[in-house]
């Protein structure tokens, strides 16, 4: 039995092999991951246990729990967006799930789909099992990794079909101001693409409050926002996300979302309700703490010397270390055992640049600092 074309069409992660690497010494520190090191508020823990003892297993309405769904559209007016809990939101298996089944649904054989990068690593993958073309938008240091209505014009994405937009941004840590944004949404206008919008770091910027494109003129029609709980609320391995969009796209992504999963998983819906309901506080303070350690990060790599941009939101600082970033991040594990990622593995845009996680205890991260300075020095 052979893989089908898609599927080779797509290496396996770049990101995997150095947690493989990492994973033979037992010394290594890793900034590698990108997940929080906190475990999920207790209250949210305590809803998940309370759920199962009461013997709460079953399937749930495909879309999620109403009072999921509630509780969502609650929440997301802290962004000003408005999205009715019947037919506007679906809950899914991880943002992760969210973006996969968008893309199936949304996006034709040969459509293309624009992705700027240096960005997630799922992004273009999902593009490809989608049957559709994507196209790399670079974007660069000097504009704080923020994605501007020239990369698009210069990449060709007047001739796409969608975009895949994710700011606050996974590996760089950028954020876009509501004027940069609203250069994208006009450009999006334009050329009538629509939008998918990665904004699961929402609730973890540090510059300022976070900015839907969903919310410029004539975008909420063309849109769909992804957000969950794993980054803000840690809640990785519960895997809970949500998707908000026109009634017309959710009902596409439920058409294949109540064959290929049938429901989110129930415990992690009443873990998300209560989350939402009282672990603000929770919220506040891991992100006062990962607040701290950016600067922190940002801080220590500017005195050792590696040109860091000031990173503003997610937990990623993503410096430069010349132009060879495989060989800095495969020298830094073996010479000194700490992990990071190549900046290359999130695509164009990436090289040059690593990603190191602060999304690591204080202590570690004070470690891996020194080490990181030690190699710096030496090399
Ligand atoms: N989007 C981005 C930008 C991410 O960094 C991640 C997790 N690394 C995800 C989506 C996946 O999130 P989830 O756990 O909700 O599937």
């Amino acid at each position: 039995m052979k893989p089908a074309d898609r599927v080779q069409q797509v290496p396996p992660s770049g990101i995997r092999r150095f947690f493989e690497l990492a994973e033979e010494r037992d010394d290594v520190i890793s900034l590698g991951v990108g997940e929080p090191d906190f475990s999920a508020p207790w209250a949210a823990r305590t809803a998940a246990i309370d759920a199962l003892e009461r013997g709460k297993t079953s399937y749930t309405a495909n879309r999620g729990r109403r009072d999921l769904r509630t509780a969502i559209a609650d929440h997301v007016e802290r962004y000003d967006l408005d999205y009715d809990p019947d037919e506007e939101i679906l809950v899914t298996a991880g943002a992760s799930e969210a973006i996969d089944v968008a893309m199936r649904a949304l996006v034709n054989p040969g459509d293309t789909v624009a992705v700027h990068q240096p960005s997630y690593i799922s992004y273009v993958p999902g593009v490809v099992f989608a049957g559709g073309e994507p196209l790399a938008v670079p974007t660069r240091a000097e504009n704080g990794f923020a994605l501007t209505y020239d990369a698009l014009e210069a990449a060709g994405a007047a001739d796409a079909d969608a975009l895949m937009l994710c700011y606050p941004n996974n590996p760089t840590g950028a954020t876009m101001s509501a004027d940069q944004l609203a250069d994208v949404a006009e450009f999006v206008r334009e050329h009538d693409l629509f939008v998918l919008s990665d904004e699961i770091y929402a609730a973890l910027t540090y510059g300022g409050d976070h900015t839907s494109i969903s919310t410029f003129p004539g975008m909420r029609e063309r849109t769909v926002v992804f957000n969950g709980f794993s980054k803000a609320y840690a809640m990785t391995g519960l895997r809970l996300g949500y998707a908000l969009g026109p009634a017309d796209a959710i009902a596409a992504m439920n058409r294949i979302h109540q064959y290929s999963m049938l429901s989110a998983p129930v415990t992690a819906q009443y873990a998300a309700l209560e989350a939402l309901r009282s672990c603000e506080e929770s919220v506040r303070e891991m992100h006062d703490e990962y607040n701290r350690r950016r600067r922190f990060v940002l801080s220590r790599f500017e005195e050792m010397g590696l040109d860091c941009f000031e990173a503003s939101g997610a937990f990623y600082a993503f410096p430069a270390c010349g132009d060879d970033d495989e060989a800095f991040a495969e020298e830094l594990l073996e010479e000194q055992g700490v992990a990071v990622v190549p900046g290359s593995a999130f695509g164009e845009g990436g090289a040059g640049h690593f990603r190191a996680s602060y999304a690591t205890g204080m202590a570690e991260l004070r470690e891996a600092m020194n080490r990181i300075e030690t190699f710096v020095r030496g090399r």
